[in-house]
């Protein structure tokens, strides 16, 4: 079922997770025993996260190197089929540009619609790790707005390779990032809401906002975009903090800020067990807001830290 169908059934807020393909060489099981404990919960659907090559150089026996390509979490779409198979869940594929091309993103897109998969999250992707701006395949995106129309002419049964006559139709609901704190490359929150605009007008059909740690800056996105007749579901994605490393590895990589509150509860604690108390009870706070704020879904970057989640929902639900 699609993302919007959920919500468009649901009386009260429902719940998703996301997850990480495990890397190159491990089995799914990583994936099913972090899964296990929170299909408790009935998610209404999983995400699955996306991840393009790294290059690396090998060093070759006359002393010179050779740069390789490698994708050390490949596996998106099987995981999804994998998942849907397992615990007859929606999975959610996260599509980024950046590294494929256009034909590569039709072949992907072919798959997950023989799978049965009707959603896809349409990101950009991020510069690789060892460059400082996003460049596109030569054949591929610039930005997810132009990967949303590829999804919206596959809708139409328009393919890439031009001699397909009267091509399947697919029936892709895709869903797109937004940022409460607006995206890192972004001049200004304005701006960056406009781009967000742009790319509902071109066929999203619901936002799944960056990781928050203060509400109000949710509340405030969601505003300024029921401003800019944004008029979609927006869906507070939330992440546990759980170790004082975090205070500044999290605004680094993700570009957003932690509350003084939490950092400084966070510098009091001795141990990591109370590190993970104060992460419990500051996310336990913001699901219970966004709960009486009524918010459609809350998407929960589970990642590392399944129980954390898990014990935040047992005192919710
Ligand atoms: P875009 O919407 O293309 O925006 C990128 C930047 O360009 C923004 O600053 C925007 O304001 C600007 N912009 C947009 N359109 C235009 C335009 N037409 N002209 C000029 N400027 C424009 N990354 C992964 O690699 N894999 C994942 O699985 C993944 N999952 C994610 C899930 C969520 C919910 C979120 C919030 C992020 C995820 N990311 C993932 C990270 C994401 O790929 C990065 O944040 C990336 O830098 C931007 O992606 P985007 O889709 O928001 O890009």
């Amino acid at each position: 079922m699609k993302v919007t169908e959920h919500i468009s059934r649901a009386d009260k807020t429902l719940f998703s997770f996301e997850i990480l393909p495990p890397v190159k060489g491990k089995s799914i099981e990583s994936i099913f025993n972090l899964l296990d404990p929170l299909m408790e919960f009935k998610p209404s659907f999983i995400t699955v996260t996306d991840h393009r090559s790294e290059q690396i150089f090998k060093r070759k026996s006359d002393g010179s190197f050779d740069r390789i390509d490698i994708r050390k979490r490949p596996g998106t779409v099987g995981i999804c089929a994998a998942l849907m198979n397992h615990y007859k869940v929606d999975a959610v594929p996260h599509l980024i540009c950046g590294g494929f091309s256009n034909d590569e993103t039709e072949n992907a897109l072919i798959d997950l619609n023989f799978l049965g998969i009707d959603n896809v999250l349409a990101l950009r992707g991020d510069p690789p790790k060892n460059e400082k701006y996003f460049t596109a395949h030569p054949n591929g995106h610039n930005y997810a707005i132009d990967l949303i129309k590829q999804i919206e002419k596959l809708n139409k049964g328009i393919y890439e390779e031009e001699e397909i006559q009267e091509g399947v139709k697919t029936d892709f609901c895709i869903g797109v990032a937004g940022y409460p704190e607006k995206h890192y490359e972004s001049p200004n929150p304005d701006l960056d809401v406009m781009y967000l605009k742009k790319k509902i007008d071109a066929g999203a059909e619901y936002v799944t906002t960056q990781m928050f740690f203060d509400n109000s800056k949710y509340h405030a996105f969601v505003k300024k975009c029921r401003e800019t007749q944004i008029d979609v579901p927006v869906i507070p994605g939330l992440k546990p903090i759980t170790s004082k490393k975090q205070l500044s590895g999290i605004p680094s990589i993700f570009h957003v800020d932690i509350p003084n509150d939490l950092a400084m509860e966070m510098m009091k604690c001795k141990n990591e067990k109370d590190t993970e108390i104060v992460g419990e009870e500051w996310l336990l706070m913001q699901v219970k807001d966004l709960i009486a704020a009524g918010v459609p879904v809350i998407h929960f970057y589970t990642l590392g830290k399944p129980h954390i989640v898990y014990n935040v929902m047992k005192k919710v639900l």
